[in-house]
């Protein structure tokens, strides 16, 4: 790194190749910090010296010359550069006797306050297990933890686990009773002289371990411990970065610390039944996951609220381009992605009360289940009631099965569209089936009026089923707030001449201001804290695509409607 007025120079020297994530994301937070502090008047420089793959002496000489070689036109670089090591603790640097004029940044690895959080998870623990493993390097490990652990380990019942083989620490780790506190420090060699990556060894000794472990490294969170007090690569690339910042301004630096920080992982907690209320303050959970329907609902609800957000603005110009792009079939496809976001949106909205309804069914083969088993259990069991609730459970499975098709329906991504003949009548009752449970959930009573005869339309009908679910949906809203004796949402189907149908939704809700009624179709306007405003654009959009016209209206008694007037197919 070079001082002086000109622009300053850094070059990152990264000990691996490029994909040892570890020390990436180490360079990322400090190139990141760099730029910034210097507001980018700075000029950084990376590479990667591969000393894994090409530990050899031979590599290392090769490497030097090469860099000697290509930095050499930037002289000044070399004579005033100042160089900071990072990534290590101020121990392992005593040990490899680094140049005085070396400045370290320092990660102290504190098996101490690792342990004092697991002390404060596990107040009732009365063993203490400490495992390091037979390299040169673990031993030293091992030496210092018993300096460091003197005083902790006095209230333990404590073993130190060393000179064993992967196997053997494997064994012991799992016989260990459940009022332990297993400490890791490192595995890199065990004592057949085999190597590890020490967090592929604590993985293996956690997978059956009889208690639960801790250590304190980032690294070997994810591999199964509970979790330790550790430099994150953040705070590490910020005191490098920091150091080389007080560098180019020409002050002074010293040895630093990088701060630390509590990280637990959540799934271990669970795991132990740990709870998280005695984690230190301002520890990090890492993979806190929810239940099993958050997991497998919300998941898919805050993925499809991301993917709306990030869509609303492109949906809403594509919308608009489309209405003036003459161009049919790009504009068609465009139609196709915009509609696929809104039903991605729509079942996301929907998921908790879809959720309800696969229950029911699943509820009810499970309550069969369990009596045809009993019934089995009976002396002489009546075969022909087993047989009659095999009949149900095939009916609910077909339930079942119906949910999950129509949930596919409203997934389903196009490149094209689904040109069919369709009843009308029959994609409104299966629109009505999806908002069900939506509608009891917030007491709206849906009735439906349809024509005794089939209304053949022709267009897509997933597309047409996502008009009226937008249409749907916006009418739950409205009568949200407003205090009426009932909530009703009507869905009507008829012919309105002898070539063209209407499907009207009509609400008991607030209406629609007067002023409002000629542009509420236009993409971004919305009431709704959370609305997009595109709901509407896009059935009108949806539509228009089949020929059809889309209007808005206030009811006498009070409430909206809406009316989609659509060509009759030919043959209808
Ligand atoms: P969003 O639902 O995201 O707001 P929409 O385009 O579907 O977007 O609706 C736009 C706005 O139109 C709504 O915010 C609401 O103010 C109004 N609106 C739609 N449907 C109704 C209705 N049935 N009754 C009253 N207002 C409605």
């Amino acid at each position: 790194m070079k001082t002086g007025d000109h622009v300053p120079r850094v070059l990152i020297l990264y000990p691996y190749d490029e994909r040892l994530a570890a020390t990436t994301a180490a360079g990322e937070a400090i190139r990141t910090r760099l730029l910034q502090a210097t507001k980018a008047r700075i000029d950084l420089f990376s590479e990667f010296l591969d000393l894994s793959r090409f530990p050899e002496a031979e590599h290392i000489g090769r490497m030097a010359r090469y860099l000697s070689a290509k930095y050499a036109d930037r002289r000044e670089l070399a004579a005033s550069a100042k160089v900071i090591v990072a990534g290590f603790s101020s121990f392992t640097a005593e040990e490899m006797d680094l140049p005085n004029d070396v400045v370290g940044a320092f990660s102290d690895f504190d098996i101490v306050k690792t342990a004092e959080m697991a002390r404060g998870l596990q107040p009732e623990a009365r063993h203490l297990f400490i495992i390091g493993g037979s390299s040169e390097f673990d031993r030293s490990w091992l030496a210092r933890a018993r300096a460091d652990l003197a005083a902790f380990s006095k209230d333990y019942e404590t073993t130190y686990l060393e000179d064993l083989t992967i196997e053997e620490f494997t064994k012991v780790a799992a016989e260990v009773p459940r009022d332990s506190i297993i400490l890791a420090l490192t595995i890199l060699k065990d004592r057949d002289g085999r190597n590890f990556m020490p967090r592929e060894a604590v993985k293996q000794i956690a997978e059956t371990a009889g208690a639960p472990i801790y250590g304190p490294y980032l690294t070997y969170i994810d591999y199964g411990v509970v979790g330790g007090s550790v430099v994150t690569f953040e705070s590490l690339g910020k005191t490098v970065a920091d150091l080389a910042l007080e560098a180019v301004a020409g002050k002074p630096i010293s040895n630093l610390e990088s701060p630390q920080t509590y990280v637990a992982d959540a799934r271990q907690l669970e795991r132990w039944g740990l709870s998280e209320k005695n984690l230190p303050a301002g520890a990090i959970q890492m993979f806190k996951e929810p239940t099993f329907w958050e997991q497998y609902w919300l998941a898919a609800v805050f993925a499809l609220a991301v993917i709306t957000f990030q869509g609303t603005v492109i949906a809403g110009l594509l919308i608009e381009r489309r209405r003036r792009q003459a161009a049919e079939t790009e504009s068609r496809h465009r139609l196709l992605e915009v509609v696929h976001l809104n039903q991605s949106a729509t079942a996301g909205a929907l998921s908790a009360s879809i959720a309800h309804e696969l229950n029911q069914p699943l509820g009810a083969i499970r309550s069969n289940a369990e009596a045809a088993a009993v019934i089995l259990r009976s002396e002489r069991p009546d075969l022909e009631l087993i047989g009659q609730i095999l009949v149900d459970i095939q009916d609910d499975d077909q339930r079942a099965h119906d949910v999950i098709s129509r949930i596919r329906g409203l997934l389903k991504k196009r490149s094209e569209i689904d040109w069919q003949e369709f009843d009308l009548n029959e994609v409104a009752t299966s629109a009505i089936r999806i908002l069900r449970g939506e509608a009891e959930r917030r007491s709206v009573v849906v009735s439906s009026s349809h024509t005794s005869r089939e209304l053949p339309v022709r267009a897509d009908r997933v597309h047409v089923q996502q008009v009226i679910l937008n249409l749907a949906t916006n009418a739950m809203d409205a009568m949200l707030e407003v205090i009426t004796t009932e909530k009703r949402l009507l869905l009507e189907t008829r012919l309105t001449t002898e070539s063209q149908v209407e499907l009207s939704i009509s609400d008991t809700g607030r209406g629609i201001p007067d002023e409002r009624l000629a542009s509420i179709f236009e993409p971004f306007y919305t009431t709704k804290p959370h609305g997009t405003g595109l709901g509407l654009s896009i059935a009108r959009a949806i539509v228009e695509t089949y020929g059809g016209k889309i209007s808005a209206a206030n009811r006498p008694g009070g409430g909206a409607v809406f009316r989609v007037v659509l060509p009759l197919a030919r043959n209808g």
